[in-house]
């Protein structure tokens, strides 16, 4: 039993199971994703402790032989190459094998999976205390995986990209922004503005082509009450 004497959460963990990890972690220790990783002690802090960490997990690790293979060619044939279920099911296994299951969801990135959106980011954030995210290569990733692991096909669009690591890296940063804390005050603040829609910056007129471009005089002159109409409008 744990006592505290203020809101804390159970943080979330987000699992990425990819072969470039080290495209990814970038991206993940970067901003606020990065800041979000780090222990937050701050007496003000309205929630403690880390709120969110993110792991890798490589195939090639748990692949079997002397050239660690992921891939192999496609059963009943045809062009490309799948990635092998095991060493994926193996790098699961070390993520999230020992959870409990009720916290963890398994999420596949594939074009033909349900179309990621907000909602989903929000559900995902109260959910769950682990999300696995498994990127797919090549022509995709072999079919008993989603069976064994009971997994959900997640899509970022209706395009095709040449891997998962996009798509997982958007579902991540989409989630942790869902999370309490993970955005600060000031985070709030600008994330409300941008859905308010028109935003502008010093200087007041810029110049490009021989034409001027100047910032609404209403958002110059200080009066809220219009500034809040203005936005609204928009
Ligand atoms: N012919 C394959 C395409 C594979 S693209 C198929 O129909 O599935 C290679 C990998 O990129 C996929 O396994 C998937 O993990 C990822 N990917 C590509 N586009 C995606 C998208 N729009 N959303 C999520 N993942 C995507």
């Amino acid at each position: 039993m744990r006592f505290w004497s203020r809101s804390v959460s159970n943080g979330m963990n987000f699992h990425i199971v990819t072969i470039f990890p080290e495209v990814c972690r970038v991206y993940t220790d970067t901003g606020i994703l990065g800041r979000a990783q780090k222990t937050n002690k701050g007496k003000g802090a309205k929630v403690r402790g880390r709120k969110m960490t993110v792991n890798y997990y490589d195939p090639r690790d748990f692949a079997i032989g002397k050239h660690k293979k992921v891939d192999d060619k496609p059963y009943g044939g045809g062009p490309g190459m799948v990635m092998s279920a095991e060493p994926i099911l193996k790098a699961w296994k070390k993520a999230v094998g020992r959870k409990d299951q009720k916290k963890v969801k398994t999420l596949i990135m594939s074009p033909r999976g349900k179309q990621f959106d907000q909602k989903m980011a929000k559900n995902l954030s109260k959910r769950y205390e682990h999300i696995v995210l498994i990127s797919g290569r090549y022509e995709g990733i072999d079919t008993r995986v989603k069976k064994a692991l009971r997994a959900e096909e997640v899509s970022v669009g209706d395009y095709v990209l040449s891997g998962g690591e996009l798509p997982a890296l958007t579902v991540v940063d989409a989630v942790a922004r869902e999370i309490p804390g993970v955005l600060g005050e000031q985070d709030s603040l600008e994330d409300r503005r941008v859905t308010s829609g028109e935003v502008y910056t010093r200087p007041e007129v810029i110049t490009y082509k021989k034409k001027q471009y100047k910032v609404p005089k209403v958002l110059l002159q200080g009066n809220h009450k219009e500034i809040e109409k203005y936005r609204s409008k928009k």
